[in-house]
């Protein structure tokens, strides 16, 4: 069919635009054809922009010519329709679409393109495979619900940029092509042509540009900005992603928290929900006690102490060593197990034993006990605030030889705990209810920030220590003195924001001081020639007058992801990468030719 050029026509509306009150205005739409119905003298057509779709006639008695026209679109074609707006009679009125009460009748129709037929139809309802759609990302974007996503995206972003900008954040842009920053992931790297055998490294973030923002005397810093991490492949991890980055001068980590608090609560209302703050707030020590894990979900009960059950006679008829932690898991509503599931406690807890080597502990088997020792049972009901119908399960700690009350095995008490509750919470998911969906989007949204990180982690194989959040970390005031004797029981004033098990966010108050940093670099074993060839610009710049400093930076996808009401990264980034970091779309990583690496001075092994 020839095509029409679109001239000087102008939109009137948008396709999603026109209701009841239109009624008889002239209107010119341009967009997609989403669907096209022939009835034989009248056809209908769907046309469909970001915004909606509207309806239009072609009525053969009415226009034949037209009709005709209408007869060989196809869909995907893309349209200018000219036509009238008449109410729909209500019989045919739809429901489902914002222009439902209303229809066009076209009297003008513009082909502007045609379409080869699509490998899937934006329309098309069914599940479509990822990689098909990723391949053809332009159809998939087309669709309804990825429309919704990027849109949101657009609102969520906006929102958080007011907000800072609002409390006098400056958004600033720092280098793509720089050097290796501290995050400890594996660096993507840019050849330089003009200094061969050189290379620059994207950023895994903007850490020390940010501190050195505020060494400039910026106050306020942030930036939505791409980072990149060479990470091994994980299914939801994109090796670019978009943080929300931001430092601040002279905060306490309450500061921080209040401005993060500020721009989420900005972001769900841009998504329609309304987040109550202050977050609850927990030190590292409570949520692996409390919780077993350092990002708690709170939507289910603690776990409890449940060491006042036991008298001592007890302990030793049960043959449990009282110095042991011991906690009861409750989860909410499981009603009565099965033998079937009791079988699968057990095995449970077995696997729980093989995953953690510290861990001596057992699910205990809970009708046992019930049997041996019902006053217990009941008392360890109790103290769980346990109803009728809650499963309870205790973690008890076994006298396995020899390690038993380290401090590792104390931990692995509580973080096994932590892995059971976690794994009975998703088995009985149908039952407790708590992370029940309702409509798109989870209701039920429980954040917190976790506070006082340990500084360091040891690394075994390397027999080392390394910094938990990143090197540029300030120890707290109060274990200055511990840095050398006990690096292991140094806190950090290192904070992460949790929501619903998810940490979204990591942040830190910064070293300001020269003689702290070496300290720092000092315990993780880094000799000073080390960190200036790796930081030296930075060290540098700590000498000039460096205020106290601090912040944070949250992951933006994330955020989306969990507002958008999506199990995948990749439902809410317009062009994401597969879990094995390929572009689909355009096909990237690539071999490039012999003369690109010639120019580079490059040669692959
Ligand atoms: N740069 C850190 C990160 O990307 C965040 C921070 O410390 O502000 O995890």
């Amino acid at each position: 069919m020839p095509l029409d050029f679109l001239g000087d026509l102008r939109r009137t509306h948008m396709c999603g635009e026109l209701r009841a009150e239109h009624t008889g205005a002239r209107v010119i739409l341009l967009g997609w054809v989403n669907r096209r119905r022939d009835l034989g003298n009248v056809i209908f057509i769907d046309v469909r922009d970001r915004s909606g779709m509207t309806q239009l006639v072609f009525d053969k008695g009415e226009n034949a010519a037209v009709h005709e026209k209408a007869s060989n679109l196809r869909s995907e074609y893309v349209i200018a329709a000219i036509g009238k707006v008449r109410r729909r009679d209500a019989d045919t009125i739809n429901k489902n679409i914002a222009t439902g009460e209303i229809e066009v009748t076209v009297d003008e129709l513009k082909l502007l393109n045609e379409s080869k037929l699509p490998p899937f139809l934006p329309s098309e309802a069914g599940p479509i495979n990822e990689e098909v759609r990723l391949k053809y990302r332009y159809i998939d974007l087309r669709r309804e619900n990825m429309q919704a996503n990027i849109q949101l995206r657009h609102n969520v972003a906006l929102a958080i940029r007011q907000d800072l900008a609002a409390r006098g954040f400056l958004e600033i842009e720092t280098p793509f092509m720089t050097r290796s920053t501290p995050e400890g992931a594996r660096d993507y790297l840019v050849p330089s042509r003009v200094h061969p055998g050189e290379f620059y490294a994207l950023p895994q973030s903007p850490q020390l540009f940010k501190q050195i923002l505020m060494i400039s005397g910026f106050d306020k810093y942030f930036q939505i900005v791409r980072c990149f991490r060479d990470e091994d492949l994980r299914a939801d991890r994109q090796p670019e992603f978009t943080q929300i980055d931001l430092e601040m001068s002279f905060p306490q980590p309450d500061r921080v928290f209040e401005v993060v608090e500020s721009f989420l609560k900005a972001a769900f209302k841009a998504a329609g929900i309304d987040l109550p703050t202050p977050f609850v707030r927990m030190t590292y020590d409570q949520a692996i006690r409390q919780y077993g894990i350092d990002k708690p979900d709170m939507r289910l009960p603690a776990m409890t102490d449940i060491r006042p059950a036991f008298t001592d006679e007890d302990l030793a008829e049960l043959r449990i060593d009282g110095n042991l932690n011991m906690v009861g898991i409750r989860i909410p509503n499981v009603g009565k197990i099965s033998d079937r599931e009791k079988k699968e406690l057990r095995a449970l807890s077995e696997e729980l034993g093989k995953r953690n080597k510290d861990f001596a502990g057992v699910l205990y088997d809970f009708a046992q006990l019930e049997k041996k020792r019902p006053q217990v049972a009941a008392k360890i009901r109790e103290l769980c605030g346990a109803g009728a119908d809650d499963l309870v399960v205790p973690v008890v700690g076994i006298a396995a030889e020899g390690k038993t009350r380290s401090a590792a095995n104390q931990k692995a008490q509580f973080t096994s705990g932590g892995e059971a509750r976690l794994e009975l919470a998703r088995k009985y998911a149908d039952k407790h209810k708590a992370f029940e969906r309702t409509g798109e989007v989870a209701r039920d949204f429980k954040l917190l920030w976790v506070t006082d990180f340990p500084m360091f982690e040891y690394d075994e194989g390397e027999r080392r220590w390394n910094a938990a959040h990143h090197p540029f970390t300030s120890p707290h005031e109060q274990d200055m003195d511990k840095l050398q004797a006990d690096p292991g029981a140094v806190r950090a004033l290192a904070y992460d924001v949790v929501l619903n098990g998810t940490e979204l966010g990591s942040g830190s108050i910064r070293i300001h001081r020269q003689d702290i940093q070496k300290q720092i670099f000092t315990s993780l074993g880094m000799t000073d020639d080390e960190a200036r060839s790796r930081f030296g610009f930075f060290l540098d710049a700590l000498e000039y007058g460096t205020p106290p400093h601090g912040g944070i930076a949250l992951g933006l996808d994330r955020i989306v992801m969990i507002l958008a009401g999506e199990d995948s990264l990749r439902e809410v980034i317009p062009f994401p990468k597969t879990a094995k970091a390929i572009d689909m779309m355009v096909d990237a990583p690539t071999p490039v030719s012999e003369a690109q690496l010639r120019d580079l001075g490059i040669k692959i092994r």
